[in-house]
């Protein structure tokens, strides 16, 4: 495997399984679609940053940490399964989270992220995040204790590495280039490690297909140099010896409605279509923008009817429950 010498725990119910989409196939009169479900990955209510933090846990723990720190917004899937890996570890965990709208409730990841232990500590806005983190941080080793810092969506070049193991599931026993049975790999990128993380493992597998970031938040051009220089940094981690420049990725950012959590016809539309046609749940920020977006571009006639599509599902479901007035159609 690529990443045999890299330390890592188990936490993730791994492979992932993979489904066929049969019903939603035939709707859309379109490829063969499938769903590799990293929302299964089975640690308090799963996602795929769990994947990320079985290595960035482990090198936490190497390096005698005692208490995790990490961002993210107030519906965070990413500072839920922190807080969950911290818990079954047995370290502390501070989640750094951005103020929610006034009136928001305590509910979906932000109730997990209190049932799990974890200190909750509010920036007021996006830009006071990581100062609060810093002095978080400062506060913690002036009591002696030793944080261990982790980035918005676990995407440094420890955590993607975990992405290089998912296409080691996908297509690893490919035998030969050309070998895998997927054309495309589709998924929704924000942070960009699972983007960064799945190109490396394509480039270093010979992976012939295509694999598909569909933005979230990021304008298409700073999400291609995001993930270009984090894919140059995985490669530089695990010894590859590969480069990647903003040409090498594969993005999408012609989705982004009004802009990130914003849900909107588009989103609710995506997430009925999965949830009637295949028992599918998606979630409101990412994979029902995400799946949408694949939605419309084979509607656009982007695939060949005989090709097959992978859908990779990166969780969220958790926060389905806090946006109940924005998901319900209203008549
Ligand atoms: C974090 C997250 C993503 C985006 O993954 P990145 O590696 O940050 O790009 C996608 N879907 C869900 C449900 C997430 O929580």
């Amino acid at each position: 495997m690529l990443t045999d010498k890299i330390n890592r725990i188990s936490l993730a119910h791994l492979p992932t399984p993979i489904e066929p989409l049969p019903r939603l196939s035939a709707h859309l009169g379109g490829p063969q679609l499938f769903v590799k479900r990293d929302d299964q990955t089975g640690l308090a209510t799963g996602g795929n940053k769990t994947r990320k933090l079985e290595f960035l846990l482990a090198d936490a723990l190497a390096q005698g940490a005692d208490t995790l720190i990490t961002p993210g917004a107030a519906q965070s899937n990413h500072t839920r399964q922190t807080a969950a890996a911290a818990a079954r570890i047995g370290l502390k965990c501070v989640v750094v989270l951005r103020q929610p709208p006034a009136g928001a409730r305590p509910q979906g990841n932000w109730l997990l992220d209190e049932l799990l232990g974890a200190d909750i500590r509010w920036a007021a806005d996006k830009s006071q995040v990581l100062p609060l983190m810093d002095t978080v941080a400062q506060e913690l080793r002036a009591q002696g204790r030793k944080p261990y810092v982790i980035p918005y969506g676990g995407s440094n070049a420890v955590g993607a590495t975990g992405y290089v193991v998912a296409m080691e599931e996908i297509c690893g026993h490919a035998a030969e280039p050309g070998g895998c049975m997927y054309d495309h790999i589709v998924f929704a990128s924000s942070s960009g490690g699972t983007h960064a993380g799945l190109t490396v493992g394509a480039k270093a597998l010979h992976y012939q297909g295509r694999v598909l970031g569909i933005s979230v938040d990021e304008k298409v051009d700073d999400l291609k140099s995001t993930v270009a220089r984090l894919a140059t940094e995985i490669s530089a981690h695990l010894g590859l010896g590969l480069g990647f420049g903003p040409d090498d990725i594969n993005a999408n950012a012609n989705y982004l409605g009004g802009g990130y959590g914003v849900i909107s016809d588009f989103e609710r539309e995506a997430i009925r279509l999965a949830a009637q046609m295949e028992g599918l749940l998606l979630d409101p920020v990412y994979t029902g923008r995400a799946f949408g977006g694949l939605v419309d571009l084979i509607r656009k006639g982007e695939f060949d009817r005989d090709e097959r599509v992978l859908f990779l599902h990166t969780g969220g479901v958790s926060a389905l429950f806090a946006y109940s007035e924005q998901l319900r159609i209203k008549n």
